[in-house]
């Protein structure tokens, strides 16, 4: 991870979060996005939701229409044992000639199995079928309802109890003028006509349609559930449903597991709820395609964007962050030749790379002055106050210079060590003005004297002068120092402490060529040693360090 980034990713001191340009390039993406998929995903929602609403609408048309075909149905029943009721009120027929008049009317009526009369207190006297003859009837609850309520009464699924096979039982009350029940005219139906309303209304595919009575027996189905016709299903939660109103729609697993949209509706004159389902898998298939596909087309549009922040703040942005921050860490490095500018730049970024470049200029010219004044500094600090010749420190460092150069080249370098003779005298005689005086003609005649063949005369402290002579063997050397010393005694200066009356010098001197094993402090004591010598035999004299007598005192 980059510095860049590293920085980018951490949290403040505060606490507070610290996001990298990328990281809010995309929540502005997001946030402009956001939007329009919003829109989106709610367009379809509702569609879907309308969808929905339209099935609701369906299934609640079909069952109210499958519930209105019973009404016929039961009104044609109805009709009959109302007419059969009314013969029978008026007439009051035995026993033989109830049975004739019944079974005289069956065989016109396809969805009749079975017709009868049953007392007020429930036994049945006369039946088209002779096995019902003699059975008691009087706790059946469609029994009770048509004799208390001189009303049409429907039964509920039941078994019957002439054949044991599954039945609806209609009952009507005989009523005569007096408004006294003479019995209760029955009819068993026969449960196919239900089961034609069934497979009528199934048409469409996945529409599943049921008949559940009042107790939760499944009476009629279409084909999916004709297995379970017969069985109770009290406990399933659609037949829960569907008993706890009169009509209404849901949206649940029907008795097959098959989740759907139901509508249901009380069939009239019974506890019976018809109840018309539609696959919603079906009913949504092509929305549910449509709504994945938007959002698969959502999560691609919202990856290519998050990807364009990303890259695109990558290219625009980061990247030549990086590359100015580059730039700035060359400057701080130390090169300054580096131009920033040199690459093209977006105009935004433009007087960034502009500035760094002026700042990188100006740091260049500070580091100019700064090493002129370094140079000047390091001149002042080599150069003697007093003379203008080289110091000690200049002299340390010249002869360090060529001592190397003359070790590569297997060259000599000589060197003159100088002293003025009594100067301490000369002092105490003539002041310090006139000893500064003293050391400032000296310096400038050495100089003059060795000029083509001294790369350096310098003080080397209080009254002692050194010279360094690269290339002089020793013999040269000599002949130049005795020069020097000669010019000196020329000079005149008066000393009348010393045994001459003038200012002298002493000079010793070597040359070496240098070797591996030696170091430029041996030339210096060499010199030196030879000064002493040249002190000792009377000053005023040229000692060299080997045993050359160039001057009379040596
Ligand atoms: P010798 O012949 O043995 O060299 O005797 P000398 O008196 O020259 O030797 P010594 O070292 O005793 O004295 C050196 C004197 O140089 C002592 C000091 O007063 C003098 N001196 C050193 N530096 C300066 C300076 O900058 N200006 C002046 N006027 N005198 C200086
Ligand atoms: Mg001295
Ligand atoms: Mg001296």
């Amino acid at each position: 991870m980059s510095d860049l980034q590293a920085k980018s990713s951490r949290t403040s001191a505060r606490g507070k979060l610290r996001l990298s340009i990328r990281a809010r390039l995309i929540v502005v993406a997001l946030v402009a996005i956001a939007p329009l998929m919003f829109e989106r995903v709610r367009g379809l929602e509702q569609a879907r939701a309308e969808r929905t609403e339209h099935a609701h609408a369906q299934v609640i048309d079909m069952a109210r229409r499958g519930a209105e075909s019973q009404r016929e149905t039961a009104y044609s029943i109805r009709a009959l044992l109302q007419v059969i009721a009314h013969a029978y009120a008026t007439t009051r027929p035995d026993t033989a000639d109830c049975a004739r008049m019944l079974t005289g009317l069956i065989g016109n009526v396809p969805w009749l199995q079975n017709l009868g009369v049953a007392t007020p207190d429930g036994r049945i006297t006369c039946a088209t079928d002779q096995r019902a003859i003699g059975l008691n009837i009087a706790d059946r609850p469609y029994f009770q309802t048509a004799l208390h309520s001189h009303e049409f009464a429907l039964s509920d699924y039941l078994i019957n109890r002439v054949d044991q096979t599954p039945t609806l039982i209609a009952a009507f009350p005989a009523v005569n003028e007096g408004g006294t029940t003479n019995g209760v005219i029955l009819a068993s139906v026969n449960l196919s006509w239900i089961a034609d309303l069934a497979a009528k209304t199934a048409q469409r595919s996945g529409t599943s349609v049921m008949l559940v009575d009042s107790s939760g027996t499944l009476i009629a189905a279409s084909d999916d559930l004709r297995e379970l016709i017969g069985k109770n299903l009290a406990a399933r939660p659609l037949t829960k449903r569907m008993l706890a109103g009169d009509e209404g729609t849901a949206t649940l697993k029907g008795f097959d597991g098959v989740r759907r949209i139901f509508a249901y509706v009380r069939v009239p004159w019974t506890g019976a709820r018809l109840a018309v389902g539609l696959d919603e898998a079906v009913v949504h298939s092509g929305i549910d395609r449509e709504i994945t596909v938007a959002y698969l087309q959502l999560a691609l549009f919202g990856t290519l964007v998050l990807l364009a922040a990303w890259f695109g703040g990558e290219q625009l942005i980061v990247r030549p962050i990086r590359a100015l921050a580059r730039t700035a860490a060359r400057f701080g490095r130390g090169d300054l030749r580096v131009r920033a500018t040199d690459e093209p730049w977006m105009a935004e970024f433009e007087p960034l790379a502009a500035a760094l470049d002026d700042m990188a200029r100006k740091l260049a010219a500070r580091e100019e002055e700064l090493r002129i004044a370094n140079q000047h500094l390091e001149e002042l600090a080599s150069l003697d106050g007093l003379t203008g010749l080289a110091n000690r420190r200049g002299f340390d460092r010249k002869l360090e210079e060529e001592w190397q150069r003359a070790a590569q080249r297997s060259v000599p370098l000589a060197l003159m060590m100088i002293d003025i003779d009594h100067f301490k005298l000369f002092n105490d005689r003539y002041g310090h003005v006139r000893g500064d005086a003293c050391l400032r003609a000296v310096g400038e005649t050495l100089s003059l004297v060795t000029l083509d063949d001294a790369v350096l005369v310098a003080r080397y402290g209080g009254e002692e002068f050194a010279l360094l002579l690269p290339g002089l063997d020793v013999e040269r050397a000599s002949t130049l120092a005795d020069e020097a010393r000669r010019a000196i005694e020329d000079l005149l200066i008066t000393h009348a402490e010393s045994s001459r009356g003038h200012v002298t010098i002493s000079i010793g001197v070597d040359s070496i060529v240098p070797r591996q094993d030696q170091a430029a402090a041996d030339l210096v004591e060499a010199a030196d040693r030879a000064l002493y010598t040249a002190k000792r035999s009377g000053r005023n004299a040229v000692c060299a360090n080997e045993a050359m007598l160039l001057s009379e005192a040596c």
